[in-house]
């Protein structure tokens, strides 16, 4: 005998937990099914305590600055150790508030690894779950490359582990993970070795945010090698490490080799082919634009369907499933065009919309034009160092509408939010002139430049 819900979703993490709630708040009756800790990548090893790990980082760049500032300061080194204790801590807060909130909403928290029956139904410990809606939001994993002795290296969840602070370490790869790692390593004192397989970091992106990305690391003293795919890594005698690239070439010694390659979807051991779930050529759980799968009744949202890995989107995702399902919405859907990032570099990068090689292709060269702008901000103006923030402005048309904002340095990340509303709203290079700046800021160079 199962028992009944209106809505089984799987995996309590920022997708499933968004989910799961909206239902209940439409007064479904939900059974969430979650393995591990409440509150998934994001909460665990993730934006929460990456963030806080930068905001360390940031912390240590202000107190270099800190005697052009007029302080005199004497500081004893850093204690990861004990940032590490109070992080954790938070993150298990976290956890606990999580479960309260399911609790609040009257969730019905099940705490097992589920798998389909059949396409109505989930097994979920010594529990059979049956309900007309079944939502997955199981995530991703660190992917690792497979080279011998990759198990000596970490994955970004083993980054959360490090019980101290490496003190060389190399980071292999260039987007996201690398990228922040490599600064957060850099920035608590590491000698830190990029590793990257081409020649440049952040290439999915418009080409100005990884040159300028790029830069800042090495400005940083992290050093860069190129064209280096990593082949093997290996424990030497010391017990350093060593990483055979690309070329036959040895890095080395570290104390540490940190991988961050990009993710897998998390869908095997689910019974998916039971349900007669599709996985899309890249292994991920296909959808269409409502999220729903080749099977009517189940659907997936978040990192497990390969779109834009997120946390914010994996929530709109299934808070507008539910709004549909649950809500009485029936076109509502995710739009995953113009979604705002930030890669939490140091300085932090900011991008929404389009790349000007893309609006190029899109809208024909002679219809966009772009403006950018660079400069030390006022800041950075008595400090020894000098971190310029690069803009660039992506505009189409006659009217210049902005299709594409792009920004690197400091408060990239809270400038952004509000000029993707104006982009998303269709804003013209007219009105970001229109706006009075406010001033003196960075973020009034985006309705200044001429
Ligand atoms: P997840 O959060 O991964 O949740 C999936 C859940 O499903 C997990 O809790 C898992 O235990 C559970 N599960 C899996 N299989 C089963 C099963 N069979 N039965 C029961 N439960 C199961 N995004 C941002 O927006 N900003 C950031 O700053 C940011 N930083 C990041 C930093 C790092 C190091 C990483 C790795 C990711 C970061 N992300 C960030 C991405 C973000 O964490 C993910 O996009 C987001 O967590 C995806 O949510 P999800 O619900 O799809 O999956
Ligand atoms: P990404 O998928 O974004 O990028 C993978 C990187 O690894 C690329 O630079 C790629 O190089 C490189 N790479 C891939 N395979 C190899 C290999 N075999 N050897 C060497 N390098 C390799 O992965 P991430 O791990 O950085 O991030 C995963 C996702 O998590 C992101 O896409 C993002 O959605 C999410 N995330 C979001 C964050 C945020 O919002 N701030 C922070 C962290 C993660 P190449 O450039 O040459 O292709």
């Amino acid at each position: 005998m199962s028992d009944e819900f209106d809505l089984v979703v799987i995996g309590g993490g920022s997708g499933g937990l968004a989910a799961a709630q909206r239902a209940a708040e439409y007064g479904a009756r939900v059974a969430l099914v979650e393995s591990g800790p409440l509150g998934g990548t994001c909460v665990n090893v993730g934006c929460v305590p990456k963030k806080i790990m930068w905001n360390a980082a940031d912390l240590g760049s202000a107190l270099i600055d800190a005697p052009d500032y007029g302080f005199n300061l004497t500081t004893q080194g850093h204690d990861w150790k004990g940032l590490k204790h109070k992080r954790d801590a938070y993150v298990s807060l976290l956890n606990g508030i999580y479960a309260a909130n399911l609790a609040k909403r009257n969730v019905e928290l099940v705490r097992a690894r589920a798998s389909f029956h059949d396409a109505h139904t989930v097994s979920a410990a010594d529990r059979t779950l049956g309900a007309a809606h079944i939502i997955i939001a199981t995530g991703g994993r660190p992917a690792m490359p497979t080279i011998p002795g990759v198990e000596l290296g970490l994955s970004s969840d083993g980054f959360f582990l490090l019980p101290e602070r490496p003190r060389r370490v190399a980071v292999v790869g260039g987007s996201y993970i690398a990228v922040e790692l490599a600064a957060i390593f850099a920035g608590l004192g590491s000698q830190v070795t990029l590793v990257l397989r081409g020649e440049s970091v952040l290439r999915s992106f418009e080409p100005m945010l990884g040159e300028a990305a790029l830069k800042s690391l090495r400005d940083e003293g992290i050093e860069v090698a190129t064209h280096a795919a990593p082949s093997a890594l290996v424990k030497k005698p010391d017990g350093t490490l060593e990483l055979e690239v690309a070329g036959g070439r040895q890095l080395g010694p570290f104390d540490a080799v940190q991988f961050a390659i990009g993710r897998d979807a998390v869908v095997e051991g689910m019974g998916l082919v039971l349900a007669g779930v599709a996985l899309n050529a890249r292994g991920y759980i296909g959808t269409d634009k409502f999220q729903a799968t080749n099977v009517p009744g189940i659907y997936a949202i978040g990192d497990v369907t390969g779109r834009v890995q997120l946390t914010p989107v994996a929530i709109a995702a299934g808070r507008r499933l539910c709004d549909r399902l649950f809500g009485g919405q029936a076109g509502r859907y995710l739009d995953y065009e113009n979604i705002p990032t930030v890669i939490f570099g140091h300085p932090p990068i900011g991008t929404v919309g389009l790349t000007e090689h893309a609006a190029r292709e899109r809208f024909g060269s002679e219809n966009v034009r772009v403006f950018r702008s660079s400069f030390v901000p006022l800041y950075h103006a008595i400090t020894t160092a000098k971190v310029r923030v690069e803009m660039k402005l992506v505009t189409t048309g006659l009217e210049e509408r902005i299709v594409g904002v792009h920004i690197v340095g400091a408060g990239a990340d809270e400038m952004l939010q509000g000029f993707a509303v104006a982009l998303r709203m269709g804003a013209t290079k007219q009105d970001f002139d229109d706006t009075v700046a406010i001033h003196p800021t960075s973020a009034e160079e985006l309705v200044t430049m001429r």
